[in-house]
């Protein structure tokens, strides 16, 4: 068995814990739903549909509305259906996800952007190796150069931290160019808790070594397939993961402690 498409979020597992890619790509494991996981795509769909409105309509109400719309769509779906134990529980929910994502206007005026995409689903083979993706958004600018969006409904890191969460927009930015034969000259990653705007200019070079990266990565994921050999690599966002239950690394700390309490 060898890697057939990689997308840029396996990818960032890989980079983060070799272990984390093999329980999300290799085993394909569920994960449980959370209510920020709701919001997030809640958020996504309201945000994409924002810009099916008139320059002029796109207002916090306008978005509020579609906001509310999408999660009427969703919340009947098998992977939100059981999210909540009451009303009064998705209800506050509901007026803290609206108030962060009326957060979006303080980020950028949606009257003055002019998507040339949205939740655009991209699949590019670059030279032997195949990224596949979906990407939030891509805007053209008055003077005819583009720039790449992500949304984030997650809390803004610290500036020293965000570099790495510019990793998956890296190669968008490559993949568009590939497609379009024209490079991003930045990425934009819109943090709607914080609010919080990261950008990062783009260019060739920066294109050409995420190419490199990207390949070695590629190498790196199929020989680890071959040696079935995923390590696990601690992190700051263990915590968070939802494997931490199964994970090598935490189950032989578990186990010492176990021993060292003599039970
Ligand atoms: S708990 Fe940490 S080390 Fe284990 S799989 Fe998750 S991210 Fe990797």
């Amino acid at each position: 068995m060898s890697l057939a498409t990689l997308s840029p979020s396996r990818a960032s597992d890989f980079k983060v814990c070799p272990q984390l890619f093999k329980f999300r790509a290799i085993d394909r494991l569920p994960e449980p739903t959370t209510v920020y996981q709701a919001r997030g795509t809640t958020a996504h769909l309201a945000l994409e549909r924002l810009y099916d409105l008139p320059a002029r309509e796109r207002t916090p109400e306008a978005l509020s509305e579609l906001f509310r719309e999408a999660w009427t769509e969703l919340r009947g779906s098998e992977e939100f259906a059981h999210l909540f134990d009451s009303i009064e529980e998705e209800r506050r929910w509901g007026v803290e996800s609206l108030t962060l994502l009326l957060n979006y206007f303080a980020l950028e005026d949606p009257k003055k952007v002019a998507p040339l995409d949205r939740e655009l689903d991209m699949m590019e083979d670059l030279d032997g190796i195949t990224i596949r993706g979906i990407l939030d958004r891509i805007d053209e600018l008055p003077d005819g150069s583009l720039v790449i969006t992500d949304y984030k409904s997650g809390k803004a890191p610290p500036e020293r931290y965000a570099l790495p969460a510019f990793f998956a927009l890296k190669i968008y930015a490559l993949l568009i160019k590939k497609q379009l034969g024209r490079t991003p000259i930045e990425v934009r990653l819109l943090y709607l808790n914080g609010p919080t705007m990261y950008r990062l200019p783009i260019d060739d070079r920066q294109l050409a070594a995420m190419d490199r990266q990207l390949r070695a990565l590629w190498e790196a994921i199929n020989r680890a397939i071959e040696r079935s050999h995923f390590p696990p690599r601690r992190n700051t966002l263990c915590d968070w993961c939802s494997f931490k239950a199964l994970c090598p690394a935490w189950l032989e700390e578990g186990s010492q402690d176990l021993v060292a309490s003599g039970a």
